[in-house]
Formats: structure tokens, sequence, C-alpha cells
């Protein structure tokens, strides 16, 4: 933009030389013509010396060029009036000439001395001719009205040239301006709007709380909520149909919040499939309403691609003032909230409470000590005794781990084991559960020879690489054979296996380590994947079992379930028989096998040692 801003500086100057030199060098001659030889030597040395602008120009002293181009003029100028015909001299009407060149070419410096000079230059010629002085004023006839033409007509080209150029100028500059000025709204938006849904993201969703958060202390509103809604199936969306149908998904949903809400509402997007939605003047009773609203639209299919595709959400709602005082509190527990909802079965609506924030709390603390817990000794294993079901004697014992906690007392498995997936300290306890697991079969051996113990595994443990080197070097170290340890795996696993998964399990077939299926019956197995993984017993989930013989229902799933297991040569293994009505149920329906507190609850390993040694049955 310089270059080009100084290039057509020196094109103009280049011009403006020509251009002037035609009527100097025209009125020179005519003057010479007419007999007038000073006029034409001035205008002549005038036409010479101005040769030296252009070349000033081409060496790109363009500032230096404009001034010689202004002084050459002034002084000639300056000289013939004093020369000719002084005041009166035609030469007059040049001045204003150069005083609109010097200051179209930004010939700054010397523009008030050039005005000053030319002013005081006329009073000097006015005062001398009062006190007598005699210049010599040429005729004001043809000659002069043609030197008079020429010299408008120049000025008027010249300066209609240079004012366009400033003109052109402008409005490029003015483009620019606003293209920059665009730019930057652009930018200012992008970085505050999430680019797939055109809806605010955090960042902006601070800026809203902020506002939010004045007008609760200007008493303008006196609730607000925020709410947080994350979507259930997403997940499954993107992984199976691609991130294209993720992202149309999205978008679709994103307009489905948006049509929920009020003009004055906030829908932003600030993570993958999750949403915050900001309102006001909303009491707790409204909230609800509003996010049940949100339930049920969030829910309608949307067709994909030609796909069809349900959906339901899980939202955690934040009440303020009451709940948070900042944006960061703010997030974190409608995220606490919504995450509550998906826990206690998804598409629901929670309020965030202070018990909620507890509950994080603990697992996070939970979560934190865990390492350290297994290296302190605080986990231990329980053996819930295994039974073949006519004789009640004890087969085997499935291993349970327990975490006695120095101040927190008993936890249980089901809220430390999906913790240590997370955090993955699961490979640590479940070496800790095998070893321990070994060394009490190892003595349970002593009496029950034949006796085994199956040790749960977690899903994620049979996608690691070295699961089976670990399981290798406990077992290595054991002297029970392979046979005496038992592992169970779960429906979910299966679904999603992939190589390793398989390998892992190759290796456990090949090390003779019975494998068995665990909760069989929550998920979603297939016959086919089922005989594929050579189970040695399926564990029937107790859900199957509670009131099996009150329930039709329940009756006729456990009799395919035998039927099928039959089929595949599969054996059974009955899970949480709690009562003899049940008992007596699953052994009509052939059930040979089974587990649950009617026989014993799980108990310590020495417990259950003492217990055989008397007698092998329950
Ligand atoms: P699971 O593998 O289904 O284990 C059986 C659970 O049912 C045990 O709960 C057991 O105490 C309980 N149970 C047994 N009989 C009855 C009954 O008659 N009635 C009722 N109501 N319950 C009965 P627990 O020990 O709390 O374990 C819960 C879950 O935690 C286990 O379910 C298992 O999935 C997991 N888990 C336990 N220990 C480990 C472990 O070392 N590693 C892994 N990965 N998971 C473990
Ligand atoms: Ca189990
Ligand atoms: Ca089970």
């Amino acid at each position: 933009m310089l270059t080009n801003e100084h290039d057509i500086h020196r094109q103009r100057l280049a011009l403006l030389v020509i251009i002037t030199e035609v009527p100097i060098l025209g009125i020179g001659i005519k003057a010479l013509l007419e007999g007038l030889p000073r006029d034409g030597i001035i205008l002549g040395v005038l036409a010479v010396a101005l040769l030296i602008v252009p070349l000033l120009s081409a060496k790109q002293k363009h500032e230096m060029a404009s001034y010689v181009f202004i002084l050459f003029l002034t002084a000639a100028t300056l000289l013939l009036h004093w020369t000719s015909g002084g005041i009166k001299d035609n030469a007059i009407l040049v001045l204003p000439g150069i005083l609109i060149y010097a200051a179209l070419l930004g010939v700054d410096r010397i523009y008030i001395p050039l005005l000053v000079l030319m002013a005081c230059n006329l009073l000097l010629m006015g005062y001398l001719s009062d006190q007598g002085m005699e210049f010599n004023p040429r005729s004001d006839g043809l000659s002069s009205a043609v030197n008079v033409t020429l010299v408008l007509i120049i000025i008027g080209i010249t300066v209609r040239i240079l004012t366009r150029d400033k003109i052109n100028l402008l409005a490029r500059l003015n483009m620019q301006v606003k293209e920059v000025h665009l730019a930057n709204e652009k930018m200012e938006y992008q970085a505050l709007h999430d680019p797939l849904t055109q809806l605010a993201n955090r960042k902006l969703a601070e800026q809203y709380f902020e506002g939010i958060q004045q007008r609760l202390s200007r008493k303008v509103i006196d609730t607000a909520g925020v709410i947080y809604v994350d979507f259930d199936e997403f997940k499954d969306i993107n992984d199976t149909l691609g991130h294209a149908y993720g992202d149309q998904f999205l978008t679709e949903k994103a307009q489905t919040l948006i049509n929920c809400t009020r003009k004055n509402d906030r829908v932003c997007r600030i993570g993958g499939d999750e949403f915050l939605i900001m309102v006001e003047g909303l009491d707790a009773m409204q909230m609800a309403l509003f996010a049940q609203k949100l339930l049920d639209q969030a829910m309608t299919e949307v067709t994909v691609k030609g796909h069809k595709l349900n959906c339901t959400c899980s939202i955690g709602i934040v009440l303020l003032p009451k709940d948070a005082n900042n944006y960061e509190d703010a997030v974190k527990r409608a995220d606490i909230a919504m995450y509550r909802s998906k826990k206690q079965g998804k598409n629901r609506y929670q309020f965030y409470s202070d018990e909620l924030e507890a509950v994080v709390q603990r697992r996070y603390r939970l979560q934190s000590q865990m390492m350290s817990a297994v290296l302190d000794s605080q986990f231990r294993i329980v053996l819930q005794p295994i039974v073949e079901l006519t004789t009640r004697r004890i087969i085997g014992a499935e291993a349970l781990a327990r975490w006695e906690h120095p101040e927190l007392g008993l936890i249980g498995p089901d809220e430390f084991i999906p913790l240590a997936e997370s955090n993955g300290v699961i490979d640590e306890l479940c070496a800790f559960v095998m070893y321990e697991a070994l060394d009490a079969v190892k003595n349970l051996r002593t009496v029950i020879p034949d006796f085994y113990i199956s040790v749960n595994i977690a899903p994620t443990q049979l996608k690691s690489l070295d699961f089976f080197n670990k399981c290798q070097q406990i077992i290595g170290q054991s002297p029970v054979p392979t046979s005496a340890l038992k592992l169970e795996i779960t429906e979910s696993d299966i679904i999603e296996r992939d190589r390793v998964f398989d390998e892992n399990i190759l290796h456990i077939h090949q090390n003779q380590i019975g494998l068995l299926l665990d909760d069989f019956g929550t998920g979603y197995s297939n016959l086919a994947h089922l005989q594929k993984m050579n189970f040695e017993s399926i564990k029937v989930d107790r859900q199957f079992i509670t009131a099996c013989h009150l329930n039709d229902e329940t009756r006729t799933l456990l009799r395919s379930i035998v039927a099928m297991a039959r089929e595949l040569d599969i054996d059974l293994i009955a899970e949480g028989i709690e009562i003899e009505a049940e008992l007596n149920e699953i052994l009509n329906l052939g059930i040979r096998k089974g587990q649950g507190y009617l026989f014993a609850r799980p108990v310590e390993v020495a417990e259950l040692l003492d217990h055989v040694r008397e007698s092998p049955a329950l």
C-alpha cells in the first residue's frame, strides 16, 4: 500500500512536471518571439531546472522532489514579478496554483513560509509601486490572455488530477478501514461462538453469566438458573455413524434447544454434546417445568441423512443466587447435578444440592487416595461361596474386593471399582485381588482339592496389552494350577471387544483358566459371541433370580436361558439366591450351581476356611 502510494506520487510528479513544462516553454518561446528575452530566459532556465524533479523522484527522493518543484516554481514566478509587471503581472495567477500544488503534494514544512513569502512579496511590490518604483506591466491584450488561459488550464488540469488521486486514496483507505472493522468483528464473533452451531461458546457463556450476576446484585431480577444439558447417547451416534452425522445431529439439537427458550434466555455450547442454558426470573418450580419441556423436546426423533436418530438428554440445574456465585462454581455444580441425572437413569433433570457436592467430594477423595490405599493394604478380599445347589456342597468362591478406609469405614466395590477404572488403579487392584485369591485358594484346596476361585475383571482391563503378562506373573508365583482360577467378565465387555481383547481371551483359554460370563441378562448378548468366547459358565444375573418363583415372565426367560445353555453346552450359575422358594424354582428349571445370601454372604477368607474345615457344605 505504501509503495503504491509512492508510485502514484512519483508518477504524478512526473506528469506535473511535464504538464507544467508545456506552458513554461510555450510562454517562454512566446516571450522570446515577442521580444522579451529576460522572461524567455527565466522560463527556459526553469524548464531545464525542473527536469531535476523526475530525477529525484526516480531515486525515491519523493519528498525532496516535491520541495524542489515547488521552490523552483516559486522562485521563477517571483523573479518574473520583479522583472516584469510586479503586482500586475500575469504571473500572479501562478501563485495560488503553486499553493494548491504545495498543499496537495504535502509540502507541509515550507507551506506557511511560502505563503508568507508570497504575501510579503506582494505587499513589498505594492509598497514599492506606491513609492514610485516602475514595474513593467505587460499588455492586457490577447498575448496576456493567452498566457493567463494557459496557466489557468494547466492549473485546472493538474489540480483535478491531484485531487482525484487524493479522493481515490481516501476511498481506498475507507474501504480498508471497513475491511479491518469487518475482520475484527468476525474474529470477535469466532472467539465467542461455536463454529458448528453458532451458539455462544464457553467464553461468551461466562460473559452472559456475569451479566446475570450483575442484574441479580442490582435486584433487577430475583432468580436465575444455569441449566446443563448433556445428550445421553451422543457418543454412540458419533462412534457408529461418524462425525458428520454427529455434527448434523448436534446442529439439529441446538436448534431444538433454542426453540424451547424465550427471547432473553441464553443457549451456549460448552463442549461436544454439552450445552448450557441460562434463564432469568424463573423460580424452582418454573425451572423444573422448563427442564421437563427441554427433556420432552430434546428426545424427539431427528432424521440425519436418512437415519432416524433418537437420543435423550440429562439435565442438571443450578439456581442463582442460591447455589453459586461465580461462573466456574455454577457450571461445575450444574455438571454435578447433570451427572447425577445420568447415574439415576438418564433422561431426567436434577437440581444441584450441597449433598451432591459432598458425593463428588467423596468421589475425588477416594480416587486420589486409592493408589496409596492399595499399597497401604487397606484393601482385602472377601469370598462368597459358589455351591452345588442340590447338595449345597461348596465348589468354589467368588473373590470380592473391599476397601477398609481408615476414616470413611468399609467401602464397597460398586463405589470404588468404577473410580479405579477411571483413574487406572484398577490394574493394581486386580493384581492384588488375584494374588490374594490365589493365596486363599491354595489354603482352601488343602480341604477341598478341586476348589476354585473366580476373580472379577473390569471392562477396561481386557483391552490392556499387558493384562495377561501381569496375570501370568502372579499366577507363576502361586503353586496352584491355573485351573483353580476363573475370570469373570461381563456382557458389556464383549460388545466393545477389539484385537487386544481377543488376544487376552486366547491367552486365558490357552492357559486353562476358566472364563465365566458375569451378570448375564443385563447386557445385549449375542449367541454367536457366547459360542465364540468359549465360556465355561454363565452367571445368571440376580434380577432373574429374585422372586423368580412369583413371576411367570422371569420363569419363561430363565427357561429359555437354560435351554440355550444346554444347547451351547455351557454351565449355569444362578446369582443372588436369597430364599428357599427361589432355590426350589431354580432347581426345577434345571440350574445346578449358584451363590447367594441363602447359602452365605461374602465372608473373610479365614472364616470360609474355618467353615470348610468343619463341613464342605452350607
Ligand atoms: P458381582 O460380580 O455381580 O458380584 C456379586 C455381588 O452380588 C456382590 O456384591 C455380592 O455381595 C452380591 N450378592 C451376592 N449374593 C447376593 C444375594 O443373595 N443378594 C444380594 N442382594 N446380593 C448378593 P459386591 O461385593 O458389593 O460387589 C459388587 C460388584 O462389584 C460385583 O458384582 C463386581 O461386579 C464388582 N466387584 C467386586 N469385586 C471386584 C473386583 O475385585 N474386581 C472387579 N473388577 N470388580 C469387582
Ligand atoms: Ca462377579
Ligand atoms: Ca454378577
